[in-house]
């Protein structure tokens, strides 16, 4: 029964949010790896981008570095995160005699391997994302240095001499926002007619479907929560998403303690999403909190159903060594 002693508010919660089937492998890879090999399990970088996930993690026995440097030589498994490292980094782990498990998710590696063929192809290569993003740097460190121009922005398309514009490919970050990128691929084609682009897109199905439910009722709400961290690309593009559909309030927060509840107003309607590495328990926090002050009632907007799992890497797939 609504609680006459607090304001109505409706919660427009976006389906599919929250965890894609990358992070989830990720994360299970780490889990799986501490239960049959024991602690530590080290982890190159944040596994994922959310803070909630890596601390749980880290509380279970996973031992977060920057670098394989950082590891002592015991025998220890070690992850690479879901985002996807340099060559340079399976090498230097080979050349150690290092365990490690592999967390890259396929659809970045699928974009490591469309990198790969345009190269023995001779194809000079654009990638469309954003300097300093892990995904970015494992995925320029696929080919010598010098092989892969980074372009961010339309005006970078516009600027951009390639050597051989007949012999020119582009691939893209897997999380981006779908309006930019093509916006920028509108540029690159004009440009240059001959150029190469993607069988697939490489804007992953998650990124792409959080995207338009987002798109869906941002027109009508009067603010956009989404959960996600701010180093995550994806939950970044979520709350730009919800800006440009004309969202007067939108906001990125970590957590339930992150809303600025002066900064919502007096708000009727609101919408919740939760970006790709952000777990549920978190979206319900949020909800949890708005029910403490408001008379929520709550309506699930979904836009697509999504089915999709990966394999784990073959090393957890096999039976426990007795
Ligand atoms: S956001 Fe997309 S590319 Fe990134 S881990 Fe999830 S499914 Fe894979």
């Amino acid at each position: 029964m609504a609680d006459a002693s607090k304001p109505p508010l409706e919660i427009l919660l976006c389906a599919p949010r929250g965890f894609c089937a990358g992070v989830d492998r990720a994360i299970q890879i780490v889990e799986l790896a501490l239960q049959r090999f024991g602690a530590p399990v080290y982890v190159r970088h944040e596994i994922v981008h959310n803070r909630y996930v890596v601390d749980g993690l880290r509380e279970k026995g996973a031992v977060f570095v920057e670098e394989l440097d950082e590891i002592p030589d015991d025998g220890q498994p070690v992850v690479f995160s879901a985002h996807g490292v340099p060559k340079s980094v399976p090498e230097d782990a080979r050349a150690r005699e290092m365990f490690f498990l592999d967390a890259t998710c396929p659809l970045v590696s699928k974009v490591h391997k469309e990198a790969q063929i345009h190269f023995k192809r001779d194809r000079e290569i654009v990638l469309i994302g954003h300097a300093g993003h892990p995904e970015v740097i494992g995925t320029m460190g696929q080919l010598p240095d010098g092989s892969v121009t980074l372009i961010e922005t339309v005006a970078d398309a516009r600027a951009f001499t390639p050597k051989n514009p007949e012999q020119l490919a582009f691939i893209t970050q897997t999380t981006l926002s779908v309006d930019d990128t093509s916006a920028i691929v509108k540029v690159l084609t004009e440009r240059f007619p001959a150029i190469t682009a993607p069988h697939k897109e490489d804007i992953c199905y998650a990124t792409t479907n959080r995207q338009e439910a987002v798109k869906r009722i941002a027109g009508d709400v009067d603010a956009m929560i989404v959960v996600g961290a701010p180093n995550s690309s994806n939950s970044q593009r979520l709350r730009e998403v919800a800006e440009r559909e004309g969202c007067a309030v939108s906001v990125l927060i970590q957590r339930a303690s992150d809303i600025d509840w002066s900064q919502l107003g007096d708000i009727r309607r609101v919408g919740v999403t939760a970006g790709a590495s952000a777990p549920e328990i978190l979206v319900e926090e949020v909800i949890d909190a708005f029910a403490a002050r408001y008379a929520v009632s709550v309506e699930v907007v979904r836009n697509a159903e999504e089915t999709i799992a990966f394999n784990l890497p073959r090393e957890l797939r096999l039976p426990a060594a007795e």
